[in-house]
């Protein structure tokens, strides 16, 4: 196993740091009276939440390869990834990087943290190219590489070859971001744990767990790590709503497996049907729950749909005349065919003055 010198790695005033202990974390039993957190004696959420998420670590545990200690639960993957930035990196000096086209929180969660992050284009696979990577894996300021697997917005996997190379060879941290990874036939890299003592991964409730409303995302990672998560984090940081919503979903996975099989099944259909699909140019191969179509003129046929009342994503500034299109339900999948039919190939054609 690889050795982590988190010295190195973790801001000094976070390794400093004395986390905030709670009234919940002080007193862990059951008692019958509770006057120690200036609660409201009435109604029934008047009591703070629990703020280590015991039950859903725990839930998690059994159906995941980690133990409790190294798991982490976020108020979305958005403070996964934020407490990134602030546990890892100084603002103004530090560095991180990814790969372009990608997920666009990385970049904003680094302009809020005053941290320079090195984008590096993929190849027109859609790969990492590693020769380009290698100069920047020895900067001694380079704190965190951020690899997004299946990645958004392109729908592939990266090589297994290749995020084993920057996880053996990089000494800062790796964050592969794992959101799509329920719809893959990858496995996840939880697996690895026990290997890479410089790997978190993330991976959220807001895709095939069908729970974007609720605002949850899980690192998994080994426990140092998780110990600094836990430091920084706000002490409350998931509603007793939040961790109920979360608990109903884990307590019925064979519901879970259903509807994600039913979206893989649409994924599947929904690719081909475009592909017949004059207007239609590529349709790349997804392991995610989105398509990525190339289009002759991709903002006229975003507005086109706009009027039909369809939204898509326009990837255009991304990858050229491009449109990432979530997979749906099977009527909403069907209205998005119709209306990709009657859109006019040559209008289509004429470059469009909209730019988004
Ligand atoms: C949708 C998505 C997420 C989920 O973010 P949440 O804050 O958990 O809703 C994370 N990463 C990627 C790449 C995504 O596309």
């Amino acid at each position: 196993m690889k050795k982590l010198d988190l010295k190195n790695i973790v801001r000094r005033n976070i390794q400093q740091l004395k986390a905030y202990s709670s009234a919940r974390d002080e007193f862990k039993g059951v008692a019958e009276v509770y006057l120690d957190a200036n609660e409201n004696p009435f109604g029934t959420l008047n009591r703070y939440p629990d703020p280590q998420q015991i039950t859903i670590k725990k839930r998690l545990s059994e159906i995941k390869d980690a133990n409790e200690n190294q798991i982490f639960i976020g108020n979305g993957s958005d403070e996964v990834i934020d407490l990134a930035f602030r546990i890892f990196c100084n603002p103004g000096k530090d560095k991180a990087l990814t790969f372009t086209p990608s997920y666009g929180m990385y970049n904003v969660s680094a302009a809020i943290n005053d941290i320079e992050l090195i984008e590096l284009a993929l190849n027109k696979d859609f790969q990492i190219n590693t020769d380009v990577l290698e100069r920047y894996l020895e900067d001694e300021n380079l704190k965190l590489i951020f690899i997004c697997s299946p990645n958004n917005p392109t729908g592939n996997c990266f090589e297994d070859e290749t995020i084993q190379y920057i996880l053996k060879e990089f000494k800062g941290i790796v964050i592969i971001d794992e959101a799509y990874i329920d719809f893959s036939t990858k496995e996840s890299y939880i697996t690895q744990l026990s290997y890479y003592p410089n790997l978190i991964i993330s991976q959220t409730f807001s895709k095939a767990w069908g729970l974007a409303g609720v605002r949850v995302g899980v690192a998994y990672a080994n426990s140092d790590i998780i110990d600094l998560y836990n430091k920084v984090k706000p002490p409350y940081n998931i509603s007793a709503l939040n961790q109920e919503a979360v608990l109903n979903k884990l307590d019925n996975l064979a519901q879970f497996e259903i509807e994600k099989n039913i979206i893989i099944n649409q994924k599947e259909k929904l690719e081909k049907q475009l592909q017949e699909i004059e207007l239609v140019k590529k349709v790349y191969p997804s392991e995610a729950n989105f398509l990525l179509i190339e289009v002759s003129n991709a903002n006229e046929v975003y507005n086109q749909l706009v009027n039909q009342k369809i939204i898509t994503r326009n990837r255009s500034n991304l990858v050229n005349n491009c449109l990432r299109i979530t997979v749906g339900n099977e009527i909403e999948n069907k209205r998005l065919l119709r209306a990709m039919q009657f859109i006019d190939v040559a209008s289509s054609n004429v470059e469009s003055s909209f730019k988004n």
